[in-house]
């Protein structure tokens, strides 16, 4: 039986002190909850002052992007290790505005998952096609190619250690969400890839989220959904109201 994983993607949202009132509201509201593994992801900014807020409760810590160099002269950019020592036990890798903006593709998805698990941080891998894709009936084709590409050269090991989201861009942010059963046709053939690319135990083990506009009303029947593991929220998670109902709604 797999956990129920609910993630909060907070994107350029919160600054320190907004994020620690915002995780301050999550730690008091969901104390009760142990169905679900719940995980916020403040901007880098916030990260070890939420984790000076979230130590030692049920909700844990994510980053939303790494970059798969140690250290360096990378302007700009911030590592595992330094992610790590902020407290964090998730990052968030490949998520399409990242892909979209940031010129991100599978393979320096492919490279960041290496460094986030040589950090025993475990990677949320996001995948999904866009509007124009699925119109012209290339979903498969699109996450078979983000799943092969992103997740290649990882051991059964490595892959168990790993949480998917697929997330239809056109439903991030729109408003518009994936019914539960087109989700469920999706997350059903990454699984079935997943077993194809090492074998049905780790397919049967990895716990695949689905992202794009989930809402306290549409939680249970997407969750209810054989394949659907949790959620990836993104709008929703920024307002302790509407995440806390998402994650109560959630428990199968
Ligand atoms: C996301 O950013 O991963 C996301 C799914 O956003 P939203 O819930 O706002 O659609």
């Amino acid at each position: 039986m797999r956990k129920i994983i609910i993630a909060g993607n907070w994107k350029m949202n919160k600054t320190a002190s907004e994020a620690v009132k915002l995780a301050t509201l999550l730690t008091r509201d969901l104390a009760d909850i142990t169905e679900v593994d719940i995980v916020i992801c403040p901007p880098f900014t916030a990260l070890a002052d939420v984790h000076d807020v979230v130590t030692d409760t049920n909700i844990g810590l994510g980053a939303q992007n790494l970059y798969w160099e140690d250290e360096g002269a990378f302007t700009g950019e911030v590592s595992a290790p330094m992610i790590k020592e902020s407290g964090a036990q998730y990052v968030i890798i490949g998520h399409s505005e990242r892909r979209q903006f940031f010129g991100e593709t599978d393979q320096t998805v492919n490279k960041k998952i290496k460094a986030a698990l040589k950090w025993n941080l475990t990677p949320i891998v996001c995948v999904g096609e866009n509007l124009e894709q699925r119109e012209k009936n290339k979903t498969f084709d699109v996450v078979s190619g983000q799943c092969k590409g992103s997740l290649a050269g990882f051991t059964a090991q490595e892959m168990e250690k790993m949480v998917i989201a697929y997330e239809p861009v056109w439903a991030i942010g729109t408003g518009k969400t994936a019914t539960p059963a087109q989700a469920q046709e999706v997350h059903k053939f990454i699984r079935e890839l997943i077993s194809k690319m090492h074998n049905e135990d780790v397919a049967s083990s990895v716990r695949i989220q689905y992202g794009g506009s989930v809402k306290p009303e549409n939680t249970a029947e997407l969750i209810s959904q054989e394949d659907i593991d949790g959620a990836l929220v993104g709008g929703a998670s920024l307002s302790s109201d509407s995440f806390v109902k998402i994650i109560k709604n959630a428990r199968k």
